[in-house]
């Protein structure tokens, strides 16, 4: 249905935002529920974040997702945090509901796309590896933790980087470690699963480089990155005989709590959705 006059209004809020997937994807779920809300972008300046969103609080949204490169802001302007947003030490998930409820949905979006593409067994026992050490590096180490991984290791350009991630994150129950890129083919041994979450092979941007062989015969590669869909990366992957999940599963999943969070109802991720949401990164 189009939105009427009490439309409940939630959206997205990033600088730039233009490239954000997330109206298609909860226009796809307002459309399929028959809801009458609205969920649009919202190019919020970062000097400006505070002062917007609340503005948007006092306009009535009910909430709004946060993207690049607000996270750590959201995190700071949160007057109650969930538990993954307090392990993480970033918010994609801003609820206004007395006060600002921040959340982080990126450890159960990764989680549970890795459940569905894989089986919930695929890392339970078994060494992981990052690629990365930002906030989306931070989120994997969390969920990969949280799936029962034996060790994380944890490789990134900058190794000092990757060694604050690992200090930052040393109260989660796995065993993680630290190194430069120079360290991976001494470090590949045992690792079952790869997440790479850098910014590398987006947008055009020159892929990561890494060598692929070497690994376990049912080893997996998990690519963040969602635009373009098919990096050269996941490509590279597949050639090497890795079973691969692209950036979409995550994107989808960390999605739904936003959804029920603005609109009172859990949205599936379905392959429905997954075509709407290729159809729009072929645009
Ligand atoms: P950050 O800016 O926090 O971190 C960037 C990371 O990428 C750092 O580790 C940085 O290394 C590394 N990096 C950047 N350029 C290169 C390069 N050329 N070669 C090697 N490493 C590089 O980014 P985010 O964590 O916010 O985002 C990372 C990716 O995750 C993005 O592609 C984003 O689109 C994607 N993402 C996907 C989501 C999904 O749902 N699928 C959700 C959220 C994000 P260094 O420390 O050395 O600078």
């Amino acid at each position: 249905m189009s939105p009427t006059g009490a439309a409940r209004l939630a959206g997205v809020a990033g600088w730039p935002v233009s490239q954000s997937l997330s109206p298609a994807l909860h226009g796809h779920w307002l459309a399929e529920h028959g809801i009458d809300g609205a969920y649009v972008p919202l190019p919020v300046r970062p000097d400006e974040f505070a002062a917007d969103i609340q503005a948007l609080a006092r306009m009535g949204f009910r909430g709004v997702n946060v993207t690049v490169p607000h996270k750590e802001a959201a995190f700071a302007l949160a007057d109650r945090l969930d538990a993954a947003a307090r392990t993480v030490g970033a918010v994609n998930l801003l609820v206004f509901d007395n006060g600002f409820q921040g959340c982080n949905t990126d450890v159960s979006g990764l989680r549970a796309a890795l459940v569905e593409e894989l089986g919930r067994d695929c890392v339970q026992g078994r060494v992981a590896a990052v690629w990365g050490a930002g906030g989306t590096a931070r989120a994997a180490v969390v969920a990969l933790s949280q799936m029962g991984a034996s060790e994380i290791r944890i490789f990134n350009r900058t190794p000092a980087r990757a060694e604050q991630l690992a200090k930052a994150l040393e109260g989660v129950p796995t065993p993680l470690s630290a190194a430069g890129y120079g360290a991976w083919t001494a470090r590949r041994d045992g690792v079952a699963l790869i997440v790479h979450a850098t910014s590398a092979g987006m947008n055009g941007k020159a892929s990561i480089a890494l060598p692929l062989d070497g690994l376990a015969s049912d080893a997996a590669l998990c690519d963040v990155v969602y635009n373009p869909l098919k990096t050269d990366l996941l490509e590279r992957a597949a050639a090497a005989g890795l079973r691969t999940v692209d950036g979409l599963g995550m994107l989808m999943h960390q999605a739904v709590p936003s959804f029920a969070a603005f609109y009172g109802i859990t949205p599936r991720v379905t392959p429905a959705l997954r075509a709407v949401l290729e159809k729009a990164l072929r645009v």
